[in-house]
């Protein structure tokens, strides 16, 4: 660890691997060669080119995509998406099915509603407050596409397995747990991420789209609406944010090539995760939040005794070296970020500090 970087466990801005940092840190002033910073490249230019097809053949490669599907970058957040997924998909005399497993699943629907779609919640785990899968229900045959948040970053909960909607597209908001683990993408007609949580830095969403879904767009769409402006100019219809292409096109390569893929990936959260679980279950100092069959191997949530020690134990954290423990502002608690870039050095320093912390304060 360079002597002035500390465990980060921030939820998004997040930690990024050191070796994208100093790639990053290199290109910055002059990018291979070019005598201009990655920052000042015409988005028109070789060189952006190939930035974002690096990017998108990763993609496709890490994924298995084939080639039924496109790879997009679009601005405005995984909140965009929001609306974005049934202004495209979702049509007059149309319904969609929409899982609500927290926050974000609550405000897709908003967002949805608010355009005048007509929605239909086919299960929701509202009444646990969050804290469990929905398991054991139906979709309506009928729905055009049923949406999923396949990780809740904010309750720490996450799908261990994806339900069976026979012929009915999912659509998953994966912003905090894509490429945490292998995926099959069949089932799949759309996945979008902003990328600032496992993905890169903020400023861009990755949308994968099934390219029979381009079919039927309204043509009365904004351009930079539509999903077939991003598909038919490589997401170059206008500026793209280069700078966070460029991250996420490291991210991928480093997911590529230093972790080995998604394989690798998912064995490496695995041992985080239940590296934190471990301390959680043990003692009776620490709570976990969520459900233990439906626990998030991205965001660990969990209690203490009291709130009194939970910011004393946010601010100890601090002084150790570690950032980002607090839950998100709406939950309160305590919350551990660890997506892909977290070491299991990190999460190991942060389990010795649990154990040491509830010596001191059980
Ligand atoms: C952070 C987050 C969002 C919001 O993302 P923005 O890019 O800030 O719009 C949406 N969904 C999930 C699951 C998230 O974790």
């Amino acid at each position: 660890m360079k002597e002035n970087r500390i465990y980060n466990f921030n939820a998004g801005p997040a930690a990024l691997p050191l070796c994208v940092l100093e790639e990053i840190q290199d290109s910055f002033l002059n990018f291979r060669g070019s005598g201009m910073s990655v920052t000042e490249l015409s988005h028109r230019s070789k060189w952006f080119d190939d930035i974002i097809n690096d990017a998108v053949d990763r993609t496709r490669r890490i994924l298995n995509l084939g080639d039924k599907f496109h790879v997009l970058f679009i601005q405005g957040g995984a909140s965009l998406q929001f609306a974005m997924v049934p202004m495209n998909l979702l049509h007059a005399g149309q319904s969609a099915d929409y899982i609500n497993t927290g926050t974000w699943s609550q405000n897709a629907i908003k967002e949805a509603r608010l355009l005048g779609k007509s929605i239909k919640v086919a299960a929701s785990s509202e009444d646990k407050d969050f804290t469990y899968i929905p398991k054991n229900f139906s979709f309506t045959p009928d729905a055009r596409y049923a949406h999923l948040t396949s990780n809740n970053t904010i309750k720490g909960t996450q799908w261990a397995s994806f339900p069976d909607a026979g012929n009915i597209p999912l659509v998953a908001d994966m912003s905090s747990d894509i490429f945490s683990k292998p995926m099959d993408m069949k089932p799949f007609g759309l996945i979008y991420a902003g990328a600032q949580k496992n993905l890169g830095i903020a400023g861009v969403c990755m949308v994968i789209i099934r390219k029979d879904l381009l079919e039927n767009i309204p043509a009365t769409l904004p351009s930079m609406l539509k999903y077939s402006t991003y598909a038919s100019s490589n997401s170059m219809y206008n500026t793209p944010p280069c700078f966070a292409i460029y991250a996420t096109q490291l991210v991928l390569k480093w997911l590529e090539e230093t972790v080995g893929g998604l394989d690798k990936m998912a064995e490496l959260n695995r041992k985080k995760a239940q590296t934190l679980y471990r301390v959680i279950d043990s003692g009776g100092f620490y709570r976990g939040t969520a459900e233990a069959d439906s626990r998030s191997r991205m965001n660990v949530t969990f209690r203490l005794p009291n709130e009194t020690l939970e910011s004393l134990f946010v601010k100890e954290a601090l002084k150790n070296g570690m950032e980002g423990l607090t839950g998100h502002r709406s939950v309160g608690g305590c919350r551990a970020s660890i997506y892909n870039p977290t070491t299991v050095q990190a999460v190991e320093g942060l389990a010795d500090f649990m154990k040491t912390f509830a010596s001191a304060n059980g």
